[in-house]
């Protein structure tokens, strides 16, 4: 089971809203995922890059980032789904 991962509006302002999270490539389409641990709860709507809480603008990873296996990896721990 997995969660999508978020950004808060300072994060994800703007252009940065489709920047990859991991190497900031712009255009990136794939949506970032949290396994069931990391996405649990409230922790599902904490900025994944700030940890602030109440983001909710969706994470994403470029093509190289999110490619094969590693769209099915959780951002935070790399545990896959
Ligand atoms: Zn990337
Ligand atoms: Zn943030
Ligand atoms: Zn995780």
């Amino acid at each position: 089971m997995s969660t999508t991962a978020h950004l808060c509006a300072t994060c994800g302002f703007g252009p940065k809203a489709s920047q990859c999270i991991a190497c900031g490539a712009p255009f990136a389409e794939t949506p970032a995922q949290l396994c069931s641990s990391c996405g649990f709860g409230p922790a599902a709507q904490q900025c994944v890059k700030c940890r602030k809480p109440f983001a909710n603008i969706a994470a994403r990873l470029c093509r190289t980032c999110g490619f094969g296996p590693r769209a099915q990896a959780c951002i935070k721990c790399g545990r896959m789904f």
